[in-house]
């Protein structure tokens, strides 16, 4: 027994009109790093469609060293394969989308924070960083950390965005801009 077996069907009918495409530049040209939140997929917020845009979710749409390596190899993957040796042209947008309400919020707490590390044997100031309390705030943090980052290409451009729980509306907090 698995609680997939209910979510088969649903696959069955998306599969029923579905038709596979080439690994080809995503069409929206950015990638969204996101909470993973169960309340704010990308895909029903923004509408994205398949084959539009990479998303990298964790626990607050964290800027985390392993989100910064995930778009380094992205940025690599993008220039080789989809825009030759030239190298001139510009990649993707990068968008941060942080949000209200978010459950890392918890973390801001201090005890909290102590008895979360206990218990799961997570590193305090780690659960310290991924902490969401003011999205307007971390939202600036994390775009100014990732176009600090040595590892970003010059050719990836970053943008911050807070989502609101209470609307569902996703307002830009940072404008797009390169390294
Ligand atoms: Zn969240």
């Amino acid at each position: 027994m698995t609680r997939m077996t209910p979510l088969l069907p649903r696959n069955e009918r998306f599969a029923s009109t579905y038709s596979p495409g080439p690994l080809v530049e995503p069409t929206a040209q950015m990638v969204i790093v996101t909470c993973l939140d169960h309340r704010v997929d990308p895909a029903i917020t923004l509408g994205l469609r398949l084959g539009e845009a990479p998303v990298i979710r964790n626990a607050g749409g964290r800027v985390t060293e392993a989100v910064v390596d995930d778009l380094a190899f992205l940025a690599y993957l993008a220039e080789q394969l989809f825009r030759g040796q030239d190298g001139d042209g510009r990649l993707f947008e990068v968008a941060v989308v942080h949000h209200t309400q978010c459950g890392t919020g918890f973390l801001a707490d201090q005890t909290f924070r102590h008895q979360a590390a206990r218990a799961t044997g997570l590193l305090e100031a780690a659960l310290e960083a991924s902490a969401v309390a003011d999205p307007h705030l971390t939202v600036k943090t994390d775009v100014e950390k990732l176009l600090t980052s040595p590892l970003l290409s010059p050719k990836v451009s970053v943008s911050g965005h807070v989502y609101d729980i209470a609307t569902g509306r996703l307002t830009t907090a940072v404008d797009a801009r390169y390294p």
